[in-house]
């Protein structure tokens, strides 16, 4: 009998890592969400619980060894130029960098998603939500991009194929950005059976030519609207999703395909997040004893950004 319980997973580090004044994947981005869920009292039906970090051994199911020990190294080169009266970020990319607390912040968003496939496989939660950052689904097998540095979902998925013995696990992925890192570390694995929605010609430029059979991939122009939608998850991710049968279903929830998100041109609302959410946890009873596990990836308008995490809380915990 699996307790009919949502978890909500979080550390205090998470807040620690930020890329500059102004950034859009700021701190203030949990801020928003636990405001949302104070105010709501949506809160006090969750179980609240500290996101551990992950192991080098567990994040290394998702990515090779030379970029973890790369992320390390730029912490310690981060802490030399800031004792030498330095700047205190060492940059990927345009967009993305990292200050001193980018790797430990990483272990604990990797370290929510593995605490929480433990604890959904032991029965002790129904289903899970990891708010968390930095995100993930941007981050390649061996490259930081895209305000990504670990990919929390695949390596939480591996995880739970590896060392539960699962045999076959879902990724859902409905941020509005295509998950090209999810992609790129399982792409090929027949375990694993990815769907995501995108907006097309958006960063990073990609997903349009999956790149295996186990990518479902669907993109979709900017403007589309939340019944659009829906009509194409109903067509192209339910058939797929009820034919594999997942034992366990992992979501990207990224909420910046949201109407009122400057980062992405999609038109949805909190009822599309709860819409999908529910439709996903319908299969995931229906084939996986509602095992869920959602990890934060996008969503940068705050005041959005905290009522669609509401609304795909409430569908998770039945609210
Ligand atoms: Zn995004």
């Amino acid at each position: 009998m699996t307790a009919n319980k949502t978890g909500y997973f979080t550390h205090p580090d998470c807040r620690r890592h930020e890329m500059g004044a102004g950034h859009p994947e700021c701190p203030e981005r949990l801020d928003a969400i636990e405001d949302r869920l104070l105010v709501t009292g949506v809160g006090d039906a969750l179980e609240r619980r500290e996101a551990p970090l992950a192991s080098l051994a567990d994040i290394e199911l998702a990515h090779d060894r030379l970029h973890l020990a790369a992320l390390r190294g730029l912490e310690l080169e981060i802490n030399e130029q800031i004792e030498a009266g330095g700047p205190a970020y060492a940059h990927i990319d345009a967009d993305t960098s990292l200050n001193a607390h980018t790797w430990q912040a990483a272990q604990r968003a990797a370290g929510a998603a593995i605490a929480a496939v433990d604890a959904v496989m032991a029965g002790e939660l129904e289903n899970a939500f990891c708010a968390v950052r930095p995100p993930g689904h941007h981050a390649c097998r061996s490259q930081a991009m895209g305000f990504c540095f670990v990919n929390n979902v695949a390596v939480a998925a591996r995880y739970a194929l590896e060392r539960h013995g699962l045999q076959r696990v879902a990724v859902i992925d409905f941020d509005v950005h295509h998950g090209n890192g999810t992609e790129d570390i399982l792409a090929n694995d027949p375990r694993v059976l990815m769907v995501g929605i995108f907006q097309q010609g958006l960063y990073p430029f990609s997903g349009e030519q999956p790149k295996g059979p186990n990518m479902a991939n669907v993109p979709v122009p900017a403007y589309t609207r939340g019944m659009e939608v829906r009509e194409l998850i109903e067509m192209e991710w339910i058939p797929r999703l009820e034919a594999f049968k997942p034992q366990m279903v992992f979501i990207s929830a990224g909420f910046d395909a949201h109407r009122e998100d400057d980062l992405g041109q999609l038109g949805l609302n909190e009822q599309d997040y709860a819409w999908i959410t529910t439709r996903v946890r319908d299969i995931a009873r229906r084939h996986a004893q509602g095992r869920i596990v959602s990890c934060l990836e996008g969503g940068y308008h705050l005041g959005a950004l905290g009522r669609s995490v509401e609304a795909h809380l409430r569908a998770l915990a039945d609210l």
